[in-house]
């Protein structure tokens, strides 16, 4: 098997990053291996190779192992210095259809960003990126993707021992609003710009030629982002840790730590043990997608035009703009899981309405039994705000509305207490249950028994951990 890699980042754009090698894995055992992703990439993978390739054990020919550079806002607050501290860049590909990929390690040993940390990850969080991701994908959600899972047959202490993993992540680039304030924060404006064009050039290069192409990028960046915070916010996904250095600048969803879903529907729902105040809370992250890009814009500024006052006006009218590119991206969203065809100037107050209708109720088979809405009635405490919303429903949603609605709502999401038990398991070495779970959420409008419910009643006030 081979992988051809062409290396543009590594190639481009010397002083980002620093070269090394990810640690060796002493005994790598595949878990994982996404089949569909390597056909989609255009490889094709045997066992053993993955096995050593996606662990550290030995590098496939043509990379060339870098840790990117960045910097960040975590919970508000900035860290000048983050970067790949537990995260090897193995270069990129480019699949049969021209899109060009990175492939990057995760849990391949410390690096010079690594702080305090060991630069390893566990079985049971690799293994939760997987699930989440390829839900997100079976979703059409944009994301990075997990091509393989290797234990590395090691073990490393959290709270207690666990069995290592290497998380092998295709992503159509690693570059994040941080890697924007890495440069923008040390005055660099030479680096800043050529990260900038280098950026432009792998996700925008329509907007090149521009007149103010850092303007135009801006723009694209906002128009993606609002866009997945609207799917994100259709599915219920909290991500947990939307600080600048996880949110990607191609649009997709990255870095997978305390994430989950929602089950029932409560705005300020938190899992992530670390959120105390509740910043990335569910209703938040349309706020905290407002936040982020104000931050990618300050880095831009010295860019879209000599002149500041000007930049910062031009600046300031895209993010004026985006509260309402957010609500219309989400009531985009919320017209496809409502079955609404066409655009109704009550959509928005019908969708609003729902909300406060369904207070408590399970969000996902809330929105799958619009389908039947005969069986809407026990997810509900207090039923009397929707049984008044129905109708109106029903009259603005006409003919099909039942069919659409099973098309656009899934009937299975990566449930918490699923998650759990299959990451438990697979942490004690049976990967049977994580399998199954996988096979459900890669086709989540297929009824399967054992996923369609929410967790037994004293699983509501789930806690997840950042993935370290
Ligand atoms: P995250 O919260 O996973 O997005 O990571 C934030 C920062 O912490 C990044 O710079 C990571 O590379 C770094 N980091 C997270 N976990 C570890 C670890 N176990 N060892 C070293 N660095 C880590
Ligand atoms: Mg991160």
């Amino acid at each position: 098997m081979t992988m051809i890699f062409d290396n543009t980042y590594a190639r481009d754009l010397p002083g980002t990053y620093l070269r090394l090698a990810p640690d060796p894995a002493p005994a790598p055992q595949l878990l994982v291996l996404n089949h569909p992703l390597a056909a989609r990439l255009g490889l094709t993978l045997d066992d053993g190779d993955a096995a050593r390739w996606f662990s550290g054990a030995s590098l496939p020919p043509g990379a060339d192992p870098i840790a990117q550079a960045y910097a960040g806002h975590q919970f508000g607050g900035f860290s000048p210095q983050l970067g790949d501290g537990r995260a090897h860049l193995l270069g990129e590909i480019v699949a049969p259809d021209g899109n060009r990929f990175d492939i990057q390690l995760k849990g391949s040993g410390r690096t010079p960003f690594s702080r305090g940390g060991d630069g390893k990850a566990a079985v049971g969080p690799m293994l939760r990126e997987v699930v989440i991701s390829e839900f997100m994908a079976a979703m059409g959600v944009p994301t990075t993707r997990a091509l393989a899972v290797v234990a590395t047959g090691e073990e490393i202490w959290r709270e207690t021992k666990l069995p290592g993993a290497v998380l092998a992540r295709v992503a159509a680039s690693h570059l994040r609003v941080g890697t924007f304030q890495f440069f923008a924060n040390r005055g660099d404006k030479a680096q800043l710009k050529a990260v900038a064009d280098y950026a432009i050039a792998r996700h925008d290069p329509d907007l090149a030629g521009a007149d103010s192409p850092y303007l135009a990028f801006l723009d694209a960046v906002i128009g993606r982002q609002a866009k997945l915070i609207a799917d994100w916010m259709g599915l219920g996904f909290i991500h947990g840790v939307m600080n600048t250095d996880n949110m990607a600048i191609s649009g997709e969803t990255i870095d997978y730590g305390p994430c989950a879903f929602m089950e029932g529907y409560a705005p300020g729902t938190v899992f992530s043990s670390i959120d105390h105040t509740g910043r990335y809370a569910y209703a938040n992250q349309p706020l905290i997608l407002g936040w982020n890009l104000a931050r990618l814009a300050e880095t831009l500024v010295p860019l879209i035009d000599s002149d500041p006052d000007r930049a910062v006006d031009l600046a300031n009218g895209l993010l004026e703009g985006i509260a309402g590119r957010y609500r219309s991206a989400w009531l985009a969203v919320m017209r496809k899981k409502l079955g609404l065809v066409g655009e109704d100037e009550g959509d928005a107050a019908l969708a609003d309405d729902l909300l406060t209708a369904m207070a408590g109720a399970d969000w996902t088979l809330t929105f799958r039994r619009l389908a039947t809405p005969a069986t809407l009635r026990p997810l509900f405490e207090d039923f009397s705000a929707m049984e008044a919303w129905l109708p109106r429903w029903q009259a603005r949603a006409g003919e099909g509305a039942a069919e659409r609605v099973a098309q656009a709502n899934p009937a299975v999401i990566p449930r918490n207490h699923k998650v759990e038990e299959a990451l438990t398991a697979a942490t004690d070495g049976d990967m049977a249950p994580f399998e199954a779970l996988l096979t459900a959420i890669r086709q989540p409008f297929v009824e399967r028994e054992a996923f369609l419910l929410p967790a037994p009643s004293g699983f509501g006030s789930y806690v997840t951990y950042c993935g370290t």
